[in-house]
């Protein structure tokens, strides 16, 4: 049966530099809406070849390269919607190059809220608020977090669906508000998998290893760039088996699974960002995000 795609309908609607090129030169098509803490498909897709088609969302940039397919250059790629982003319209602006001259298209995402539930907890409090002590630390690695999370090298390593990390079962679901003790302290960034310590976590997708060490509130955790802006991390691990630099195969063993850092138990803590923004990990595991995008025609170019 063929995929209907609602959001087909609402395409291509394009405000170009020049009017004369609306719609004809180049597509840029993405949800007219999306859920705050979602990832979502954008496709550009051009009749000329385009060089440097750069793709502007919420002050970060991605670079895509456009694959022929037929008699037209086409790109699909993710974009998401952090989970603590402000709701609102958000423009999503194409830059390209073509023939020495540059071009620029915008249409606009809202972002609309998502459902999300609750959690209570009761942990000692020094586990609620960090000690003093802790706080450079704490701050220092934060900005090693933060530019491995802005990794976004052009070239796609993942496909889609993922690969489950670890068989366990999905615990904690990313995006509820998390009661410490009474008040709500903080939200759920990630995912977590029941992993029993010891227990082999597999990287979801193929990448390189940007960063790995010893943190604060991930404990042993890795980061690996999957390419086009993606990023996973996998937290309180026991034992970490690559390092930064290192290329890992969709499924290979990454670390064994542990309670380190700031954990009540041994579990995988999942957080998958793209370009920055915190989205849910699940969506990347059922068809969700993997039926839209695998539609779009790209997986299948013929390389030339
Ligand atoms: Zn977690």
């Amino acid at each position: 049966m063929k995929f209907v795609r609602p959001a087909f309908a609402c395409l291509l609607l394009l405000l170009a530099a020049s009017p004369t090129l609306a719609g004809e030169w180049f597509d840029l098509s993405a949800p007219a809406r999306v859920g705050v803490g979602k990832p979502f498909v954008v496709r550009i897709a051009s009749r000329y070849p385009a060089d440097d088609v750069a793709v502007e969302w919420r002050g970060r940039t991605v670079r895509v390269p456009l694959a022929r397919r037929g008699e037209s250059y086409e790109a699909a790629f993710l974009l998401g919607t952090d989970l603590r982003c402000d709701l609102g319209s958000y423009p999503l602006v194409l830059n390209v190059h073509l023939w020495a001259t540059s071009y620029r298209f915008e249409r606009t995402v809202e972002v609309v809220e998502s459902a999300w539930d609750h959690e209570t907890l009761n942990v000692p409090p020094k586990m609620v608020r960090p000690p003093k002590s802790a706080m450079a630390r704490i701050k220092r690695e934060r900005k090693l977090v933060r530019a491995a999370l802005a990794t976004a090298t052009p070239e796609r390593a993942w496909s889609l669906p993922f690969v489950r990390p670890v068989k366990g079962k999905m615990l904690s679901r990313f995006g509820l508000y998390r009661v410490f003790n009474g008040d709500v302290a903080s939200r759920h960034t990630g995912l977590d998998f029941r992993a029993w310590a010891g227990t082999p976590i597999h990287a979801m997708a193929a990448g390189t290893v940007v960063l790995t060490g010893s943190f604060y509130y991930a404990g042993n955790a890795v980061w690996i760039d999957h390419g086009q802006g993606l990023v996973s991390m996998s937290c309180h691990l026991s034992k970490r088996l690559v390092k930064a630099g290192d290329r890992v195969a969709a499924g290979q063993p990454i670390g064994l699974s542990g309670a380190t850092g700031r954990v009540t138990g041994a579990h995988l803590h999942l957080g998958v960002f793209l370009l920055g923004e915190a989205v849910d990990p699940a969506l990347f595991f059922d068809g969700t995000i993997a039926n839209e995008f695998n539609e779009s025609h790209i997986i299948s170019v013929e390389s030339n």
